[in-house]
């Protein structure tokens, strides 16, 4: 060892200097991912490995540069030793990226790097057992000299890459989406550095004259891991690129102002550069800022939205469930309803013989609140089916004129009930034969009609209802309109009242039992006969009036 220095240097080669000059490169670039975060053992990892690998880069260098001078054993000794450490690293920083937050104690840490001290061991103290120097003697040059040991090296460097390379395979396996991306580049990138080490930097001086002339090509294969890693743990850790660049920018400014300041050539030079400079690191220090919040935000609407993501996904399952429950609860109602109204209707009617005046009342009030709740339940099984999309349509011809004129002599006799003028009239326009036919589910049209002249004399206390059937001007469409003198509504309760569960405010004191289920299920009824229901109201106290527009069948 004792070259000197500058000797060394002078005789470097050109492959020796671009693996100095690379490993200095890719252990600033591994500073720079450790820099982003300081916080992460993975990327503390990273750095150590871009240190070690400079260092075996230099020691490279030097052996390279002094080869074939005395002291060439220490130099193969040391050379061996440095390279050794290599692997431990890249095992460790894999081992920490693969097995997320684990925690490395110091006994994992001794366990990891035992076997290196135990090569370092047999290197320093049975010279020759794993790789010796042979002096030059006369006319043969010197040259490396492996000894029985070498194996046990080899096996120690494959065994460290061997695990490595297993844990990120298993860490691949584990992972989805970007993150398999990520994980496949690297170890893509990982395993071929590693092949090509050591192909090169192992086995190619047992087999090469020489002894060493390939060992750069193992070190390139590891100088060009680290860029290719670095790439993909910025992508992996979302480190965005823009912070990097935009701190690298306003370093290399700030550096070219500190230069000008030694350049000043007067006093008033020197002042005016100095503010000049300190604006400048003043205002970048608040871009550096800005750019690190920007980002940071951005980070967290991406975490935000998967959140969402995985909420929404979750209300999903749980309306379904509701729907299922719905279903199943309105099902196990249903049929004892209709078993109790109907055991009410004969009771009143006298077919279990003559009741007193007030026991006839009670029934009465049995079977009217029986009525509401076998509507309420039909009303949440239609709910249930329209959400699970299993809401059944039989379409075919519908004679819109016999429908509605038929439930209005059905209805008439419940409006009168509550003092109310009830008239029925079909628009004959100039043909006295005008048909109001349309292509729908008859059952369905029916019931949105019955609902809409049920809820008129539901909340009109007092005045008329009045039905019209006509045909828009065009004689495309078959207009159903009913307006009522009733409680009308104000333009917010328009808005509303198509919607779920949806009523207008203090209706309850008009009508207590409602669910304000009916129009959402005659609009989605309407909706699938690709028509049109909607409501017009003066405002509140002023009656309202109500349109179903259907296609007429052409
Ligand atoms: P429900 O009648 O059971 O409350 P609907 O869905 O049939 O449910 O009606 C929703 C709401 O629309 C009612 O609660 C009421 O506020 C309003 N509404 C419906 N029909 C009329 C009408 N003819 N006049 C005034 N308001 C009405």
């Amino acid at each position: 060892m004792s070259v000197a220095l500058l000797d060394v240097i002078n005789s470097l080669s050109l492959a020796s200097w671009g693996v100095v000059i690379g490993s200095l490169f890719t252990a600033l670039l591994s500073g720079v991912v450790y820099w982003q975060d300081l916080t992460k053992r993975s990327s503390k990892l990273f750095f150590l490995f871009g240190l070690v690998n400079l260092v075996w880069g230099l020691v490279y260098a030097y052996f390279e540069g002094s080869f074939a001078t005395s002291g060439m054993h220490a130099g193969i000794t040391m050379l061996y030793a440095t390279a050794a450490v290599v692997p431990p690293f890249l095992f460790l920083f894999l081992y920490v990226f693969s097995v997320e937050d684990s925690q490395l104690s110091k006994s994992k840490l001794l366990a990891f790097f035992s076997p290196y001290f135990a090569i370092v061991g047999i290197l320093v103290f049975y010279p020759g057992f794993i790789v010796s120097y042979e002096e030059a003697v006369g006319d043969t040059l010197g040259k490396i000299v492996f000894g029985e040991g070498f194996l046990i090296y080899a096996f120690y460097v494959l065994a460290y890459l061997l695990v490595g390379v297993g844990l990120l395979v298993k860490k691949y396996r584990e992972s989805g989406g970007i993150f398999k991306t990520a994980i496949r580049g690297l170890l893509f990138a990982v395993s071929v550095a590693s092949v090509t080490a050591v192909m090169m930097s192992l086995f190619s001086p047992i087999f090469a004259s020489g002894g060493h002339d390939l060992f750069w090509i193992g070190h390139l294969a590891v100088i060009l891991l680290i860029p290719l890693a670095t790439y993909i743990l910025i992508n992996y850790n979302f480190w965005n690129i823009k912070i990097i660049a935009t701190e690298l920018f306003i370093s290399i400014v700030v550096l070219v102002l500190i230069t000008e300041l030694f350049l000043a050539i007067s006093l008033l030079d020197l002042f005016i550069k100095t503010i000049i400079a300190m604006l400048i690191i003043f205002s970048s220090s608040f871009l550096v800022g800005s750019v690190k919040r920007e980002i940071q935000s951005k980070e967290r609407i991406m975490r935000l939205s998967q959140e969402l993501d995985l909420i929404s996904k979750r209300l999903k399952v749980l309306d379904k469930k509701k729907s299922e429950f719905l279903s199943i609860a309105s099902h196990h109602l249903r049929d004892p309803l209709t078993a109790i109204k109907g055991y009410a209707s004969m009771l009143s009617e006298g077919s279990f013989g003559d009741l007193s005046r007030p026991v006839l009342e009670a029934i009465e009030k049995i079977f009217v609140s029986s009525g509401h709740l076998v509507t309420m339940i039909s009303d949440f099984m239609d709910i249930s089916r329209i959400e699970s999309g299993d809401m059944n349509y039989n379409f075919k011809d519908v004679d819109m004129k016999k429908l509605v004129l038929g439930l209005a002599s059905e209805m008439k006799q419940s409006a009168e009930h509550s003092h109310l003028t009830f008239t029925a009239t079909v628009d004959e326009g100039s043909d006295d034969d005008e048909e109001y036919v349309t292509v729908g589910d008859e059952g369905k049209l029916r019931q949105v009609i019955s609902n809409l002249i049920d809820n008129s004399i539901k909340y009109t206390p007092r005045g008329e209802i009045s039905l019209l059937l006509c045909k828009s001007p065009d004689g495309k469409k078959v207009i159903f309109s009913l307006s009522d003198t009733g409680i009308g509504m104000s333009e917010l309760t328009k808005e509303k009242i198509f919607k779920k569960f949806s009523r207008a405010e203090g209706v309850s004191k008009v009508y207590t039992e409602g669910t304000g289920l009916g129009l959402y299920v005659a609009k989605e009824i309407v909706k699938k006969h690709e028509g049109r229901i909607w409501a017009e109201s003066k405002g509140e106290g002023h009656g309202s009036s109500f349109y179903v527009e259907l296609e007429g069948k052409k």
